[in-house]
């Protein structure tokens, strides 16, 4: 078993991927912007399963704080098996009455981020030749969503930096996977108006929002030995949605 590495893990579908790969036996890294106590409560639970867990805290749009980071974790605990892209912001509003810095904030956190994490972190991978690398990304980068052109567009960036990574990491035995939920029940979802998430819940083939935990079960899996000859796809975890 490794280390892993999940950004935006003091919260939501980042903090239900840390206590499940701490399940299947992995070490954690649980990177936070600003939600230490929140982080520490995870990294409790996943003690529990007997793994270490630590908490860091650093923006993952930030290059240099990334690359400080990695540093450290590959000092104290050792080079990453395993980093999931989790960390992620929203800043809605319609294209037409958009702020430009509403856009550059979900850009700079939900693709640079992403960016800044797997680059660094790929090349330590590379040295040790295995890894696993999972991007969260979401089906607004596949079909679109109104009032989400800054979050779309990092989402279906997402996916080709996923595409591309898998292509360049492949000969050293890193596979490059991402996953797209749907609607998940996270704060992110919690403060749609009631009329969007009656309008999706009506869309969604299984009834209901997804729980943080059913897209935790499908990282651990790209995660896992079962997925070793998986890479550079997109799967789908929305309840039937698109
Ligand atoms: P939450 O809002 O519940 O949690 C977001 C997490 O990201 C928190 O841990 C937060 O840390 C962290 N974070 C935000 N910005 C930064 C940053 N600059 N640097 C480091 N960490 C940061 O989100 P969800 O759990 O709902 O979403 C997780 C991922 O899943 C996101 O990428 C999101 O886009 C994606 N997703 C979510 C869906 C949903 O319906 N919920 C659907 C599709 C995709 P802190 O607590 O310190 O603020």
């Amino acid at each position: 078993m490794g280390i892993a590495i999940v950004t935006g893990g003091s919260r939501g579908i980042g903090a239900a991927i840390s206590e499940k790969l701490a399940a299947d036996g992995h070490d954690i890294v649980i990177n936070c912007a600003s939600s230490v106590e929140k982080a520490e409560a995870v990294a409790e639970k996943c003690r529990a399963h007997g793994v270490k867990a630590v908490v860091k805290q650093w923006d993952v749009a930030d290059y240099e704080a990334c690359g400080k980071a990695l540093k450290e974790i590959k000092e104290e605990m050792g080079v990453p098996y395993i980093l999931v892209n989790n960390a992620g912001i929203t800043r809605d509003g319609l294209m037409v009455r958009m702020k430009e810095d509403q856009f550059d904030a979900v850009i700079r956190t939900n693709l640079k981020g992403a960016f800044n994490m797997i680059s660094q972190c790929g090349a330590m991978m590379m040295r040790a030749k295995q890894g696993r690398i999972v991007n969260i990304a979401s089906v607004a980068g596949i079909v679109g969503n109104p009032g989400q052109i800054n979050y779309s567009a990092a989402k279906a960036g997402l996916i080709g930096m996923t595409k591309t990574a898998s292509k360049e990491l492949g000969a050293r035995g890193i596979t490059v996977n991402a996953v797209a939920p749907g609607f998940i029940d996270t704060d992110m979802t919690q403060g749609l108006p009631d009329a969007i998430k009656e309008g999706a819940v009506k869309q969604i083939s299984l009834g209901r929002f997804g729980k943080p935990e059913e897209i935790a079960g499908v990282v651990a899996f790209l995660a896992s030995d079962a997925a070793s000859y998986v890479t550079g796809q997109v799967i789908v975890a929305d309840g039937g949605m698109i």
